[in-house]
């Protein structure tokens, strides 16, 4: 799969992941490949612990 564009986060470094959950481009500085999330996702907490159910855009 191939990513390109800018960081949707920081609209200033190239986008080279993509959000597992949000689908959002991301540069390596806001994804969190422990969780395969991007940094936005990854302040909302983990899925299932409080939070609502997961939206699909
Ligand atoms: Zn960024
Ligand atoms: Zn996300």
């Amino acid at each position: 799969m191939s990513v390109s564009g800018l960081c949707q986060i920081c609209e200033s470094q190239t986008a080279s992941h993509d959000c597992t959950r949000c689908g959002m481009l991301v540069c390596d500085d806001h994804f969190r490949e422990a969780t395969g999330l991007c940094a936005q996702c990854a302040s909302e907490g983990t899925p299932g612990e409080g939070g609502g159910p997961i939206q699909e855009f």
